[in-house]
């Protein structure tokens, strides 16, 4: 049921979602959206996360309740980089049976469903929440395949949230 294959655009949801499902075990479950966003260059943006789940992550967010898919990816673009997302195509939509959210004692759910879009926006447009992220950039491919980057001479690595090494993966853009 989960891991569906072939199904990069199946994303005609009918119906607003509700904030909380039932994964296909019978699990609580969240709805998440997110987005290999681009810039000018090809650059992939990820921000290094200041809580759970630890490691550099792209843009993403939960769909709130009554919200379709998309509706919740242009709202968490437009809180989290402060611009309008553009050229947004769907990439996959999953269930991740593995992904938690924060743990921050009040909540955490286990399972995520997860719509995955990509997208592009200019550098010069955004504008980055400092909600959720200590650090962000834009990474080349080879820096995210390597774990490592240099800025202004300092040698940086860069982990991977686990979900979002799981997308680069299976979309094919690190081995
Ligand atoms: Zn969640």
């Amino acid at each position: 049921m989960h891991m569906k294959k072939g199904n990069a655009m199946n994303v005609n949801v009918k119906k607003p979602l509700p904030k909380v499902g039932v994964a296909s075990d019978g699990r609580t479950m969240h709805y998440s959206v997110g987005a290999l966003v681009q810039n000018e260059n090809n650059e992939y943006f990820l921000m290094d996360r200041k809580y759970e789940p630890y490691g550099f992550a792209g843009m993403a967010g939960h769909v709130d309740a009554g919200e379709y898919p998309l509706q919740a990816l242009m709202r968490e673009g437009l809180e989290e980089i402060g611009t309008k997302l553009r050229h947004v195509r769907p990439v996959r939509d999953v269930e991740v049976p593995w992904n938690h959210c924060r743990n921050d004692g009040v909540y955490r759910v286990e399972v995520h469903y997860w719509y995955l879009y990509s997208a592009r926006v200019n550098s010069s447009d955004i504008t980055v929440s400092d909600r959720e992220t200590g650090r962000w950039d834009w990474f080349t491919a080879e820096e995210i395949q390597g774990g490592r980057y240099e800025r202004e001479g300092v040698q940086h690595t860069l982990k991977l949230e686990p979900v979002w090494e799981y997308w680069f993966k299976k979309v094919g853009i690190i081995k």
